[in-house]
């Protein structure tokens, strides 16, 4: 959708800068449009035109409620620039999405918790792609950080507007949108908005690893039943609303650290605001050797599953380490072997110290992790 009727010279971002790729839906029936969440798709079919533009370049309507009300998905990974990659490729991939299909299919969890309907997943690869394609034109060689963003689209807008139990969901201009079946939201015409943002990595991650971090814990004020007993809370869905988490980075820097573990009010362990947590043991076997065991919090406690944890585990699986879901407690943390944040852009992180308490940190464990998340496996369940 251009605003002249010539074709305008495709965008490439400078050196350093970023580029979007919206997803627009085609004007007339959303025949194509998956359903609420749904991943699964046509390849290439009708419903979905791709955009290329400058990410400086206003786009967003105020009334998004992606904007007003953060109600909306989203999803980061990171696409790590091929060998020979550079500008005027054109054949062949510029890069490597590392766990791409985990992350599409995250994303239509979150999608599906939300009721918002999702452009099929090849319409997303095609975004990336395109996304990447011309940020490799600007930036040879240099690694991008993918975020993939779904909004429930703005107010007013046929089946974008609030929710009304019943047929019909009413948007702000009074229009009616016909509901698929009475308690519903609408039917699932591609009503929200939808863009792929395509950055460089920061380069102060890297520091960040190197250094290891000070942790904080902090209560997220809700236990560790909440997940189950209150959907609505959308407790585990990568949503839009993540003000929460800033404010508790904002709160541990504040206090002179560099992260956060947030824990349940009835004292389990839970995930960083921006991170999933993993802790590991040496456990002497009988036969005088020494086995690893990996551990995660449990994912019922609440959390977000990590497409990281997920692809360590998997390779921590193969390579003969135990496998273990919590329930964990800060003192597990505290007599660990070695505690990280582990996540698809900061990737392993080791945490040093626990509430200003210096911990027993592994830098041989660091190193075979970071090794297993950079097999690239495909990431088995998520335990209990
Ligand atoms: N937990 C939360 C709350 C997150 O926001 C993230 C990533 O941003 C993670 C965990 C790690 O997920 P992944 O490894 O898929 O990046």
């Amino acid at each position: 959708m251009t605003e002249s009727s010539q074709p305008a010279a495709p965008f490439v971002p400078g050196p350093g800068e970023s580029v979007v790729v919206y997803l627009e839906p085609d004007a007339g029936p959303a025949s194509s449009a998956s359903s609420p969440g749904s991943a699964d798709g046509p390849a290439d079919g009708p419903g979905v035109s791709l955009r290329v533009d400058d990410p400086r370049r206003p786009a967003i309507l105020v009334t998004d409620q992606g904007l007003t009300r953060g109600d909306g998905v989203f999803e980061t990974m990171t696409a790590v620039a091929t060998e020979g990659s550079g500008s005027g490729s054109g054949t062949g991939a510029p890069f490597r999405v590392r766990k791409e299909d985990s992350h599409l299919a995250r994303l239509a969890t979150s999608a599906e918790a939300l009721e918002i309907p999702l452009p099929p997943a090849p319409a997303w690869r095609q975004a990336a792609a395109a996304g990447l394609d011309a940020f490799a034109a600007g930036n040879p060689g240099v690694d991008a950080v993918v975020k993939l963003v779904a909004t429930r689209g703005p107010e007013g807008a046929p089946g974008g507007g609030h929710y009304v139990r019943g047929a019909a969901d009413v948007g702000s201009d009074g229009e009616l949108a016909e509901a698929t079946e009475p308690g519903l939201l609408a039917p699932p015409h591609l009503t929200g908005t939808y863009w792929v943002l395509v950055s460089p990595v920061s380069r102060g991650l890297a520091a960040a690893r190197e250094r290891g971090l000070k942790v904080l814990l902090l209560d997220r004020g809700v236990d560790s039943g909440v997940a189950e007993r209150a959907p609505w809370l959308l407790m585990g869905t990568k949503s839009l609303s993540y003000a929460v988490n800033m404010a508790a980075l904002r709160y541990a820097a504040s206090q002179g650290a560099d992260d956060v573990i947030f824990t349940s009010s009835d004292g389990q362990v839970l995930e960083g605001p921006t991170s999933t947590v993993l802790m590991a043991r040496r456990i002497p076997q009988q036969d005088g050797s020494t086995g690893i065991e990996l551990i995660t919090p449990l994912r019922s406690s609440g959390i977000l599953p990590g497409t990281s944890q997920g692809t360590i585990f998997a390779a921590a699986q193969a390579a003969g380490w135990q496998l273990g879901y919590g329930p964990l407690e800060p003192s597990d943390l505290v007599d660990a072997d070695g505690v990280w944040l582990v996540s698809s852009v900061r990737l392993v992180a080791p945490v040093t110290h626990l509430d200003g308490e210096e911990i027993l940190q592994d830098p041989e464990l660091t190193e075979l992790l970071n090794g297993f998340l950079a097999e690239d496996r495909e990431p088995g369940e998520h335990g209990p």
